[in-house]
């Protein structure tokens, strides 16, 4: 019954072109991958500062392994709780000027842990439409009440913001920068609302943290809105290069999702090497202002080109979408790729709604000017296709 049952499942999936699997990368250096033994580009990394193969980094995680070994060995409330992690959550809360900062596993672990610790019975959440799975299941766990407005129409918002005037608290919960379309929360606007309706504000700034705003803050620096945030997300697993991910609020908010944030309470503590990692990661982004503003001119550069070649992804970030609608065509795009030897992934349903499969490209700062020109030039030979 249960085998043929997901039989049948895993055989509608390939009839519709929705049927996933796992690629193994045999070793991986500077935006080049190794695939069943020929070298790709990658073009799908969220690496976007190439940090995960930082020399100081490496060397900082293996020193911590000698130090500390290889795991926490326990949740951070039993025995897994080591200065790395400290060390990690202080320096990160000078580099996001955070009045406290919490360590979660990851960006997922974060969000299904903390939204529905924090909001429950009589309270509203108010989603973009487009917002990350994570934060989707976090609000489905909460007990509060679920609604989704269009996809950053602020219009929309604001009427939800009216109708639920009355519940007990009001949430805007929303990605930073999208991370399967690339554009970037309005958070002037939302923050604007947040005042008029007395709202607060939940904000996932997992693909901006450390690679927008001056000095990586996130698009909260990037629209000098800081301060105005509830609570922000961010992950080390993307631009930071490692793995893990943090949340930034009050010194209640730490306290109380210390004791009330389940995927907090009831999982083992990252790896203390990973977060001496992170901490390294977290000097490098510091120091970075440089190479940020040169990845931005690349980025810049890159969709103007794409522009020149008539593909609208309508990104101004280095998330690059090309939406095929359809999901076959968004796979014969990835193979025509994949026959080039350029690493890029095909999106589809149910990561993004239906009719709007895409090919998502990324860019990094491991990537050479070359290997940007072989992906126009790919594109420019693709437009039969799209
Ligand atoms: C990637 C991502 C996450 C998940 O973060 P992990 O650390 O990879 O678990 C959460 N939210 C958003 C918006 C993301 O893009």
């Amino acid at each position: 019954m249960f085998k043929k049952r997901i039989t049948d499942k895993i055989e509608k999936l390939k009839s519709e072109n929705l049927f996933r699997e796992i690629k193994v990368f045999e070793g991986s250096r500077g935006g080049r991958a190794k695939l069943a033994g020929r070298e790709y580009l990658v073009f799908c990394s969220n690496d976007y500062l190439g940090l995960s193969q930082h020399p100081e980094l490496k060397n900082a995680m293996r020193g911590a392994v000698e130090r500390f070994g290889a795991g926490a060995c326990a949740s951070r409330l039993v025995s897994g709780s080591t200065s790395a992690h400290s060390i990690l959550e202080e320096k990160l809360k000078n580099f996001m000027q955070a009045e406290a900062v919490l360590l979660f596993n990851s960006g997922y672990a974060a969000n299904i842990g903390i939204i529905p610790a924090i909001t429950g019975k009589g309270d509203i959440l108010l989603c973009d439409k487009l917002n990350h799975a994570s934060l989707v299941d976090g609000c489905l766990l909460s007990k509060a009440e679920f609604r989704r407005y269009r996809h950053l129409d602020m219009e929309a918002l604001e009427k939800l913001l009216v109708k639920y005037r009355f519940a007990r608290e009001r949430w805007i919960i929303t990605d930073g920068l999208f991370s399967m379309d690339g554009d970037i929360a309005p958070l002037p606007d939302i923050c604007g609302l947040a005042k008029k309706y007395d709202a607060r504000i939940y904000l996932d700034d997992a693909h901006a943290f450390g690679v927008l705003g001056a000095n990586g803050r996130g698009t909260p620096e990037l629209f000098e809105n800081e301060g105005k945030i509830d609570v922000l997300v961010g992950t080390l697993g993307k631009a930071a290069g490692v793995s893990g991910a943090f949340a930034c609020g009050s010194a209640e908010l730490y306290s109380y999702l210390i004791n009330h944030a389940r995927s907090f309470i009831y999982s083992t503590a990252i790896p203390p090497a990973i977060a001496m990692g992170a901490v390294t990661a977290v000097d490098i982004l510091g120091s970075f202002t440089k190479e940020r503003e040169r990845f931005l001119e690349i980025v810049k550069d890159f969709n103007s080109k794409m522009a020149e070649l008539n593909i609208a992804s309508g990104s101004k970030s280095y998330i690059i979408p090309i939406v095929t609608g359809n999901a076959g065509t968004a796979l014969e795009l990835e193979n025509s790729f994949w026959s080039e030897a350029v690493y890029v992934q095909a999106i589809r349903p149910p990561t993004v709604p239906e009719g709007s499969s895409r090919l998502r490209l990324t860019l990094t700062l491991s990537q050479q000017e070359d290997d940007r020109k072989k992906v126009l030039a790919i594109l420019a030979s693709s437009t039969a296709i799209l």
